[in-house]
């Protein structure tokens, strides 16, 4: 682990992470803003991630919506990787306190922390708009329960969606709470793999008052000069706990 955010972590009690989808890059899953992700899409789709992952999309274009979600949302096989571990580490020590992030692949959890805010829902998680029954992500990935790649309720027939928050809908207002209330009470927020560009990310940093803000990510972020430590590297390579 980078030697300056180690002694952060080592005079730190109550951590927050704050993470977003640079997070998940190590693990092979694209992010929109660094990769391809957005020039591709515009070449296939004639629409951006943002366009196409939006509430009025998904009513108007059921089939190109789960065309588009199922090839570039999904990786069923992904890994948690170097920083997922750091942080499932960290809760175990009982240093890290929670964890707030944009990311819906649920890697976090299965790298076994325990605390963790989806923001932005999960694509584990899904339901039947009409009758709620719940469905997991391999239901709605068999053709077999697809009509036309639109997975299909088995009990009423209507239309299953994904738990994720779309763009121009609203966040779970008690998952937004329970995120601003651990990072108010955080004495080291650490902020990861998220370019802070987008609303809540850039918001969220504000309720923070504790002593340490570290950022990491690749590239520069709007906040950077509000930071006491900045790591414009590989978050896995930046937090890999070497035991
Ligand atoms: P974003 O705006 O948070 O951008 C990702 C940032 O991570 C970029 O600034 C990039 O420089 C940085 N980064 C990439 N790999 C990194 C690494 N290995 N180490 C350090 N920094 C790294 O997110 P976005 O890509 O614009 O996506 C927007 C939204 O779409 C997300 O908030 C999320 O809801 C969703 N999304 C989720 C996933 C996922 O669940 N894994 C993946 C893509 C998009
Ligand atoms: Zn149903």
């Amino acid at each position: 682990m980078d030697k300056r955010l180690k002694e952060i972590i080592d005079n730190s009690e109550y951590i927050v992470f704050f993470g977003g989808a640079g997070v998940s890059t190590e693990s092979n899953i694209p992010d929109f803003r660094s990769s391809q992700g957005l020039f591709k899409a515009r070449k296939e789709y004639g629409a951006s991630p943002e366009e196409i992952l939006s509430h009025s999309y998904f009513m108007r274009n059921r089939e190109t919506f789960f065309d588009y979600y199922k090839k570039n949302l999904i990786y069923r096989d992904a890994k948690p990787n170097k920083a997922h571990e750091a942080l499932s580490y960290l809760e175990k020590i009982g240093k890290l306190k929670a964890i707030v992030t944009q990311n819906i692949d649920g890697l976090h959890q299965m790298a076994g922390n325990t605390k963790v805010y989806e923001l932005h829902g999960s694509v584990l998680r899904n339901y039947c708009m009409k009758c709620n029954t719940k469905y997991d992500v391999d239901f709605v990935m068999s053709e077999g329960n697809c009509r036309r790649g639109v997975p299909i309720c088995s009990k009423c027939g209507s239309v299953v969606r994904p738990d994720v928050v779309l763009y121009e809908e609203s966040l779970d207002m008690d998952v937004m709470g329970g995120a601003v209330r651990e990072i108010s009470k955080a004495d080291t927020l650490i902020v990861g793999g998220t370019s802070l560009v987008v609303y809540p990310a850039a918001g969220l940093i504000r309720y923070f008052r504790g002593k340490h803000l570290v950022l990491i990510n690749k590239d520069k972020t709007p906040y950077d000069q509000n930071a006491d430590l900045v790591i414009n590297e590989f978050i896995g390579k930046v937090m890999e706990i070497d035991l």
